[in-house]
């Protein structure tokens, strides 16, 4: 019996762990943290072996392959160890992937994944296709595939997913954008980073496509200099295309092949230009495994949102509250400042991953009145734009910060959470940090 081992008991590992278990490997699961209880219910059901708080090295180095989660680094001593003795060490969607004959539709990116994972999902749905979400977004792919065969995977993938993949390969591969991220898990390089996220199109083939944002420079500089297989199908919004999708007269044109599709910007549903790019990269998504122009008009027109991206909250005395809470990177909050046509109270701030908001200023400067900041330390944020608004306020808690927000802003005005920072100084997780927003404005 082959033996897998799976390092970290999180969702990925336990979707491998029941994956492997039904196709017929020794499975032992071991998380140096701890394991949730919901995941050990799950691991007693199926009777694997787990330990945790600790890796017990002579149950590991006998495996004959090794799923890691995305969370764990390259460089821990025990991942270190298993390469130098030549255990494969594989990530989650390699390994579940080895499994299905589905189309796959692999959405990857900077920002923009999950918007663009659940609008392309949306309208395969509603197009009538068998197919399953997972990644990033809900579920493991491999517990479905484990529990389920549908005829398309719409996959959110992490570039953590895509540095252990060795054979995985899309139909339809999406590249949302690239701006840095995560760069403390590349030595801070930011060429290893786009050479991660550009691994969803290293084993495509000629009849396979690649959507990406043709105004994104890292992209188009990248695809210079390593051209890819697959068939590219670039979206822009600056410019036209001659294959792939561009925005004309107020008009999204999708263009593939000799068919031409026109869908009137002013009927998405999602707003912001960002958002513009999102819609183009689903619905070539879409039309590229088939569906019908009249069902990706629908659907893009239709869709709900996804909760703490651009989520309008609630109007109070004509001012919109909008919880943006997602945006944990200056990337996500440009689009989000970008996209606002009325006066802006910003709310801002928390664990600064090393940004740099010079390339916000001449939005702020623009559009927002007063800024607030929400961190244990604001002293970035004060610095960058103390000078440039006329009212900056720092605040430590979410009630107040949006208290303060209440009082300053006027009919008409919005009241925008776009934090571009991570949110663990105050809060749990993003989502935390999003529904407290959205608790205290109820409470206003
Ligand atoms: P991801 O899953 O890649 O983090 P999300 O769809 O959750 O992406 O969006 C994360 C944040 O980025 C949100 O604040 C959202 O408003 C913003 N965003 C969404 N799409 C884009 C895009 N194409 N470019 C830049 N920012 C975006």
């Amino acid at each position: 019996m082959a033996r897998l081992v799976i390092l970290g008991g999180g969702e990925s590992g336990v979707g491998t762990a029941i994956l492997g278990l039904k196709k017929g490997y020794g499975i032992f699961v071991s998380d140096k943290g701890e394991i949730k209880e919901k995941y050990k219910k799950v691991l007693e059901h199926y009777g694997i072996d787990w330990e945790e708080k600790a890796h017990t090295e002579a149950k590991i180095l006998n495996a004959d392959v090794v799923m890691k989660s995305p969370g764990i680094p390259d460089t821990v001593p025990l991942v270190l160890l298993l390469k130098e003795k030549g255990i494969p060490v594989i990530s989650e969607i390699e390994f579940a992937a080895r499994f299905t004959d589905a189309r796959i539709i692999g959405i990857t990116g900077s920002n923009g994944k999950t918007t663009t994972t659940m609008l392309t999902n949306h309208i395969l749905k509603e197009g009538g296709l068998s197919v399953g979400m997972a990644g990033n977004i809900g579920d493991s792919f491999a517990k479905m595939v484990a529990e389920k065969e549908y005829g398309n995977y719409v996959l959110e993938i992490s570039s953590f997913q895509l540095d252990g993949i060795v054979d995985f390969k899309p139909h339809v591969a999406i590249i949302t954008n690239i701006t840095p991220d995560h760069l403390d898990r590349y030595d801070y390089k930011f060429e290893n980073y786009v050479a991660s996220k550009f691994r969803i199109t290293e084993n495509q083939e000629s009849d396979d496509y690649l959507i990406y944002d043709a105004d994104d420079e890292v992209i188009v500089n990248w695809l210079a200099k390593h051209p890819v297989k697959s068939i590219l199908m670039p979206f822009s919004i600056e410019k036209e295309m001659g294959q792939g999708a561009f925005l004309k007269n107020g008009e999204i044109v999708l263009k593939i092949n000799n068919e031409t599709i026109k869908m009137k910007e002013s009927t998405l549903a999602l707003e912001g230009k960002h958002n513009v790019k999102n819609t183009m990269a689903s619905s070539l998504a879409a039309k590229l495994v088939g569906i019908r122009k009249q069902t990706i008009r629908e659907c893009v027109a239709n869709f709900q949102g996804a909760e703490h991206r651009l989520e309008k909250v609630l109007k109070i005395q004509h001012v919109q509250y909008i919880n943006d809470s997602k945006a944990t990177n200056v990337n996500a909050t440009y689009f989000a400042l970008d996209s606002m046509s009325a006066p802006t109270v910003w709310i801002v701030g928390g664990v600064d991953k090393g940004n740099n908001y010079k390339e916000l200023m001449p939005l702020v400067r623009e559009k927002v009145k007063a800024i607030i900041c929400l961190g244990s330390d604001n002293s970035k944020i004060v610095d960058a734009f103390g000078n440039v608004v006329d009212l900056l306020v720092e605040t430590y808690a979410m009630e107040e910060a949006v208290k303060v927000a209440y009082k300053i802003a006027e009919r008409g005005d919005t009241v925008l959470l776009s934090p571009a920072c991570a949110s663990f100084d105050l809060f749990k997780n993003y989502e935390d940090r999003g529904n407290q927003f959205k608790e205290a404005i109820k409470n206003l």
